[in-house]
């Protein structure tokens, strides 16, 4: 029988970087990795494709998910839902895949209490400043200034809860960030055996 893959997790404050670290992480084909593609009610972003970087659904959608326990955990965050499909999560890790999840703290924690510890492994990326998450989410463009001052808030607020994750990376740049994850979990699959 094959052994589950891990859980790995990947979050921090808006801005920090994670989607450009996790797609990095991922083309290192010897990981064995998968990205859990998360639903969300939020609007598609330009460059965003459904069903790749997010399944996104209208409310009615997710809250008739949530009655049908369909995720594994979800999140209010800034106004619209976020949730990791769980029989998409179960499937790929009985395969043996190694499943991605790139979601926020409130998320995590719900996902710990599920999960043994040695099956997961988690990772808080921080930028190398507020002043710098603040220059990366107003160069999206995406944002509103109301928008944009909420995930701020946000991100002040997950920063205080570093302390409760496996790794907390730098994201000074992506490459560097990613090849440092990489290592980390290279090391812990080996150590499984
Ligand atoms: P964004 O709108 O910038 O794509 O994502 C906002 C926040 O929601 C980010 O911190 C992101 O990691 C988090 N997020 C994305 N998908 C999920 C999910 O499935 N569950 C939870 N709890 N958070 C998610």
């Amino acid at each position: 029988m094959k052994t589950n893959g891990f859980l790995i997790i990947i979050a921090g404050p808006s801005g920090a970087g994670k989607s450009t670290v996790r797609k990095e992480i991922i083309k290192n084909k010897s990981l064995n990795l998968v990205y859990s593609i998360s639903s969300t009610t939020r609007a598609k972003r330009r460059g965003e494709v459904d069903g790749k970087d997010y399944n996104f659904v209208s409310k009615d959608e997710f809250l008739r998910e949530v009655k049908n326990n369909e995720f594994l955990e979800y999140a209010s965050y800034c106004d619209n839902y976020y949730g990791t499909n769980k029989s998409f999560v179960d499937k790929l890790r009985k395969q043996g895949k190694n499943v991605v999840l790139e979601i926020d703290c409130t998320g995590v924690f719900q996902v710990l209490k599920k999960f043994k510890k040695s099956e997961i492994i988690t990772f808080f990326i921080v930028p190398p400043s507020l002043e710098e998450l603040e220059k990366r989410i107003r160069g999206r463009l995406t944002e509103t200034e109301a928008t944009l001052r909420g995930r701020l808030k946000r991100a002040k607020e997950e920063l205080k809860l570093t302390d409760k994750f496996d790794y907390v990376i730098v994201n000074d740049r992506p490459e560097r960030a990613a090849k440092e994850i990489s290592t980390i979990i290279k090391n812990a699959l080996a150590l499984r055996g």
